[in-house]
């Protein structure tokens, strides 16, 4: 069976890796002149936080997700599995409740745990939530990774390749085109977000960090090197790539106020893209003709693309 992927995003990727390990003969093609110069996942944080998700996402995306962290350690190594700790400056306790009550798998953590798990807040919150199951990776690094899983398996991988108009040389397409497959699935919207990338050797964090605010909630994901990843921005829109002076402004802030030497880091990359999301914010397949799209992946892409990408693989060896 032959295959064609088109997007080498997470979604594209998981698929390919998911079809090639089942034996059929795979492409690639992807738009961009390299991995990730056009792919909403290189802006991702890499949460993989099914039980944090649940206070606004639908059941689903606990009960499918906390399967992908064992599948992100299987492929990519690079999977720190130490849990998200969850915490809130003194006056917005309240939110921390609020936060408990919606969520499930945590414990309470106070002053000392918190210094426990990490020494660098010591002193600075009083009372959190650990919600010990979670992971976090290095969303460039894995899909490096898978990149090369998959060219040892023999797929051809392309870049600066767009999706051709017919399909006739193929036996299936499977279309992960991301927000930009919009024309196809005109019920496919954007929900734009905005990272910041930052460098600090003044602070280290073992895991991710969220920190709950009324207006401005943000999360801190480690990276190698001393860089750290705070984000992210949810606004209901498809402008692609332009971060406001606002966003970086209640970004950085927030960061301050996890860890005043946030303010001293450098600035290494502001980035912003669109999250693509059907109306109920789930993933869905669809299949037309002998097209399968594999979209909506919304906040979800690498918590939800490992269980989409089965699906897809399901779809095409049983049909
Ligand atoms: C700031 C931010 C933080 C996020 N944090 C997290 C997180 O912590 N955890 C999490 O699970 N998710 C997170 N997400 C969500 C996640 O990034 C997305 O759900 C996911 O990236 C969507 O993946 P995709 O493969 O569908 O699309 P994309 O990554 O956009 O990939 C689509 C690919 O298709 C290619 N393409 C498009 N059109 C064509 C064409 N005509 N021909 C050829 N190629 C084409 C593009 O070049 C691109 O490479 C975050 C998103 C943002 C913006």
């Amino acid at each position: 069976m032959h295959i064609r992927v088109i997007g080498a995003g997470v979604a594209g990727l998981t698929a390919a890796l998911e079809l090639a390990e089942r034996g059929a003969r795979v492409e690639v093609i992807d738009r961009g002149p390299h991995l990730g110069a056009a792919a909403c996942s290189w802006c991702a944080g890499g949460m993989l936080a099914p039980w944090c998700e649940r206070e606004s996402a639908d059941p689903t995306v606990a009960e499918l997700g906390h399967r992908a962290i064992d599948w992100w350690l299987r492929r990519f190594p690079g999977t720190t599995r130490k849990g998200t700790l969850v915490i809130a400056q003194p006056r917005d306790v309240g939110e921390l409740t609020h936060f408990a009550r919606r969520t499930e798998r945590f414990d309470w953590v106070d002053a000392d745990q918190i210094a426990d798990l990490e020494p660098d807040l010591q002193g600075r919150f009083h009372k959190g939530l650990f919600f010990t199951d979670e992971a976090h990776l290095d969303p460039r690094s894995a899909l490096t990774a898978l990149a090369a899983r998959l060219v040892e398996l023999g797929v051809s991988l392309r870049f600066g390749v767009e999706a051709p108009t017919g399909d006739r040389d193929v036996d299936r397409t499977i279309d992960c085109r991301g927000f930009a497959a919009q024309g196809d699935l005109p019920d496919l919207r954007g929900v734009k977000g905005e990272m910041l990338l930052v460098k600090t050797r003044e602070i280290s964090l073992q895991r991710s960090v969220r920190l709950l605010h009324p207006r401005i909630p943000l999360y801190i994901v480690p990276r190698a090197n001393g860089l750290f990843m705070i984000g992210a921005t949810m606004i209901e829109s498809s402008d692609r790539g332009r971060v406001t002076a606002r966003s970086a402004v209640e970004l950085l802030n927030g960061a301050y106020s996890v860890h005043p030497a946030f303010g001293e880091a450098e600035i290494i990359e502001f980035g912003a893209d669109v999250r693509p999301a059907f109306p109920d914010n789930l993933p869905a397949i669809r299949e037309c003709g002998r097209t399968i799209y594999f979209n909506g992946l919304y906040r979800h892409g690498f918590l939800l693309a490992p269980a989409f990408a089965t699906q897809v693989a399901d779809a095409v060896f049983h049909n």
